[in-house]
């Protein structure tokens, strides 16, 4: 079939006059290569269909979401078995119970959980709790690290006052000296510790983090009674099936979560350890939709999934299939590719590409060729993909290599100059 667009064309166009720029956040396609389209009209498995009927082997997951396979039978099955019986309600069901229970048992520093929508709900949950337990106002974090859309931690700063930002001091991620000197600069008012469960920043390489990094976190809360908070939101239960920290074998306090943990249906969560308990008892915190009980259904079938299969497994194998091609193929053109952070989490940029025109014409090419790919943020595996689908991806990337080899000098993408220009 032809790749069209004339249906999400129509619909931008509309789009343009009732919603402000016709899309807003992180899913909008204002920044991404020209062809990408905006609107989906279905998606099921490893696949992604838009609103032309072009269908897409999708390596975003819906931003980290679909773990195991978009509409995924058992999943979606305990979703709709609940909705039928009740969802939003004047208060929560059973499944509010069993679902902590299950967060806390697959979740080793987790005495407790509580639910919201957002991983943002989650992680200024997780800010008002290290205040509330210190009763001190500073939060140190690492630069670049996103943790959500709030006042406090949103990367535009359109709208923000700076007492919304006041109170924080920033270190560069894996590094301890700079840690040791926001703590530092922090005195006797140190809140808590924020910290990414990898380095998983947009536009530049993923990082592991370095055990003597995540432990001296934990050193430095424990010497100062203050938190130390995991935002798991993008990286929970797929480095680990549990906080991603036990990795290096650092326990938190808090940990955000949200994205996998009901494969898509709309659910985030916070866990902490008892230390915590009570701060976490004495916050006022809640939403219209928090206890909707369908997303707790299917985050219990979810958890399932995670503890009984070898779904970990599988989306590492997927992404080392995917890993260990591109740098077959792009070494046979002679193109440098930098493939970091986890094989099932691959962020994968192209060598000296300073203005980012490679990279754009590249995933624009993918993109063509029915394979979603994302110039500059990390992507995501899910269960649902097969061997024959990494090697679609991998033939279509030989062919895009072979297009973008004989285009010749391309112009910067003005776009993406606009953004480096307005978050600063
Ligand atoms: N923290 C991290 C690490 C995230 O990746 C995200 C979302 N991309 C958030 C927090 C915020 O989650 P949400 O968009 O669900 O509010």
């Amino acid at each position: 079939m032809t790749w069209t667009n004339s249906k999400d064309s129509a619909l931008r166009e509309r789009a343009m006059a009732v919603i402000p720029n016709g899309m807003y956040g992180h899913q909008s396609v204002m920044l991404m290569p020209d062809d990408y389209p905006q609107f989906f009209e279905r998606a099921e498995g490893a696949y992604l269909w838009d609103v032309d009927g072009n269908r897409y082997v999708d390596f975003m997951c819906g931003y980290g979401p679909n773990l195991f396979g978009y509409a995924h039978p058992e999943i979606d099955a305990a979703y709709v078995a609940r909705l039928r019986q009740g969802d939003t309600m004047t208060g929560p069901g059973e499944a509010m119970v069993e679902l902590a229970e299950a967060m806390t048992r697959q979740v080793s520093h987790a005495d407790w959980a509580m639910f919201c929508k957002n991983g943002t709900d989650a992680t200024t949950m997780a800010l008002m709790i290290a205040r509330n337990f210190t009763q001190k106002k500073t939060i140190v974090l690492a630069r670049g690290a996103y943790h959500g859309a709030a006042p406090w931690c949103t990367p535009l700063k359109n709208g923000v006052t700076p007492a919304d930002r006041a109170n924080q001091v920033f270190y560069d991620y894996n590094d301890v000296e700079s840690l040791e000197a926001a703590v530092r600069e922090a005195g006797s008012d140190l809140a808590g510790i924020f910290a990414s469960p990898i380095k998983h920043d947009t536009f530049i390489d993923q990082e592991a983090p370095t055990p003597e990094y995540a432990r001296r976190a934990r050193e430095l809360c424990d010497e100062q009674g203050a938190l130390l908070i995991i935002d798991d939101v993008r990286a929970g239960f797929r480095l680990a099936r549990d906080c991603s920290w036990s990795l290096v074998g650092v326990k938190p306090d808090l940990s955000s979560w949200g994205k996998a943990i009901a494969n898509g249906h709309p659910i985030s969560a916070l866990l902490g350890a008892d230390i915590a308990r009570f701060a976490a008892a004495t916050i006022y915190a809640t939403g219209s939709f928090w206890f909707s009980a369908a997303p707790m259904a299917a985050s219990l079938a979810t958890l399932k999934l995670i503890a009984d299969s070898d779904y970990l497994e599988r989306t590492i194998a997927l992404g080392e299939r995917l890993r260990t091609g591109l740098t077959e193929v792009s070494g046979r053109h002679g193109l440098g590719l930098r493939q970091t952070g986890p094989a099932q989490m691959p962020l994968i940029m192209i060598d000296e590409d300073p203005t980012g025109a490679k990279g754009y014409f590249w995933n624009n090419a993918l993109l063509k060729r029915g394979v979603y790919f994302h110039p500059w943020h990390n992507m995501f595996m899910n269960t649902a993909m097969t061997d024959g689908d990494i090697d679609h991806a991998l033939q279509a990337a030989d062919d895009a290599f072979k297009l973008l080899k004989a285009a010749g000098p391309l112009e910067p993408v003005a776009k993406l100059e606009f953004m480096h220009a307005m978050v600063g």
